[in-house]
């Protein structure tokens, strides 16, 4: 899909005018949603009952008229299943399946082609270099491999983190950990009573799905594979129930990263560097074995492989990691092995996520994919910016 609007009207009419004009017609109603969500959901932080519960705020999220899923929604626009499936799959990105996830992240395909996709040279982890220098210009200093053990309150007031077997003194904490796992493993019991946040209660929460990479290094190139590349599933809903039911897709939606096209660094002189992501099940769905998946990752690039013409790219696989949900949980702590972390159903979305700023317990925050905004690393990054705005509404008055 282009986000060249000549090349989309032949896209859409291919389907047939009034495709197109359903696809006008989306754009228009979901630029529309996304300026309210904006200005008054995505940038705004709650912190207690009446910042979202008032007459103003109740008013915008009805207009948002986001009962209804991504692809019924989509569905209500435009007549040709295809291209309905084109602009409903992006929930994809978040862990939640477009036939559930609520409409208003129809957002997210309006987004691609209204401000483009970008890509930063030398990759994402440029991005993380970037933030780095600027925190360290601002004066942070990091401690690389240290493992938070627990966030020390003394009553209702955060004193202290304990980082691998000391205890530093604080006066607030920010915990960007995945927020269920902070809640079970980082707060005593003592402060998840007084916060109202048990164990129990984040089992019972909805989890997102999970992914399975396979990253490649290849000696070879790929010119017919852009940047990005989509397979979408032949049955595209059931493939979407599989991974919900944990259940490992025969045919599988995947996506292919080639960013080798566009950068030499990633590979030697003639060689690329490929991932391939499958999204499957989480922990909590079903427990697939590191063989199974291994097996699997297999199977995907043989599909690959043919369906996209890549001669020889099994014999010419020089490096491969097989990225599995047991890893998402055991190297980055996220309950579940999510990739995304809380699904975000409507009653896991703005209010009801967890809040940037703890109910209870004064000096601790929140930031990550599991609070409110939300996932992906645009709104990611928001949750750090609404986060750090609270702990100076509570710190530059004092
Ligand atoms: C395969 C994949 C592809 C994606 N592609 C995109 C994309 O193209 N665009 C996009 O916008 N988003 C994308 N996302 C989503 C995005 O990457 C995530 O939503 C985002 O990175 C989450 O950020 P976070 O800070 O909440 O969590 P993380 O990035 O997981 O950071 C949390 C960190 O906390 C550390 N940690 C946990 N517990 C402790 C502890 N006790 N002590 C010390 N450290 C701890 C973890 O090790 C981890 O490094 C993708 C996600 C995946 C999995």
């Amino acid at each position: 899909m282009s986000s060249d609007l000549v090349k989309l009207t032949k896209l859409f009419e291919a389907g047939s005018e009034a495709d197109m004009l359903g696809f006008l017609n989306y754009l228009t109603d979901i630029y529309r949603k996304y300026l309210n969500a904006k200005d008054n959901f995505i940038y705004q932080s709650f912190r207690s009952p009446k910042d979202f519960f008032n007459l103003k705020t109740l008013i915008n999220a009805l207009k948002l008229k986001t009962f209804s899923s991504s692809y019924h929604d989509m569905k209500k626009f435009i007549p040709n299943e295809h291209l309905q499936y084109l602009l409903s799959f992006q929930t994809l990105y978040i862990g939640i399946s477009p036939f559930s996830g609520p409409s208003i992240y129809n957002i997210i395909p309006m987004i691609e082609l209204l401000y483009g996709v970008w890509f930063i040279k030398g990759g994402m982890y440029q991005y993380a270099k970037a933030l780095e220098r600027r925190f360290k210009e601002l004066g942070g200093t990091i401690q690389y491999h240290s493992e938070i053990k627990q966030v020390v309150t003394s009553g209702r007031k955060v004193t202290g983190i304990q980082v691998n077997d000391d205890t530093i003194p604080v006066d607030a904490a920010v915990i960007n950990a995945d927020y269920p796992y902070a809640v079970e493993n980082l707060l005593s019991p003592e402060a998840q009573k007084i916060e109202k946040m048990t164990p129990k209660k984040v089992n019972k929460m909805e989890y997102s799905m999970s992914c399975l990479l396979i990253y490649l290094g290849v000696n070879e190139q790929y010119p017919q594979l852009d940047l990005h590349t989509i397979k979408m599933a032949s049955d595209f809903k059931g493939n979407v129930q599989e991974i919900e039911d944990g259940v490992l897709p025969p045919d599988p939606s995947y996506y292919i990263y080639n960013p080798s096209k566009l950068d030499d660094s990633f590979a030697p002189a003639g060689a690329s560097s490929l991932y391939i992501l499958v999204p499957v099940g989480n922990l909590q769905a079903s427990k697939i074995s590191k063989q199974r998946y291994l097996e699997y990752a297999n199977q995907v690039i043989d599909k690959a492989q043919r369906e996209f013409d890549l001669n020889d790219l099994q014999s010419q696989i020089v490096v491969k990691e097989v990225f599995t949900p047991d890893q998402f949980n055991s190297l980055y702590n996220s309950k579940f092995g999510t990739a995304f972390g809380l699904k975000p159903t409507l009653l896991q979305s703005n209010y009801f996520r967890p809040h940037n700023k703890a109910r209870k317990i004064d000096g601790l925050y929140f930031a990550g994919a599991s609070s409110h905004p939300g996932a992906g690393v645009p709104i990611v990054i928001t949750s750090g910016e609404l986060a750090a705005k609270e702990v100076e509404r509570d710190f530059n008055n004092e």
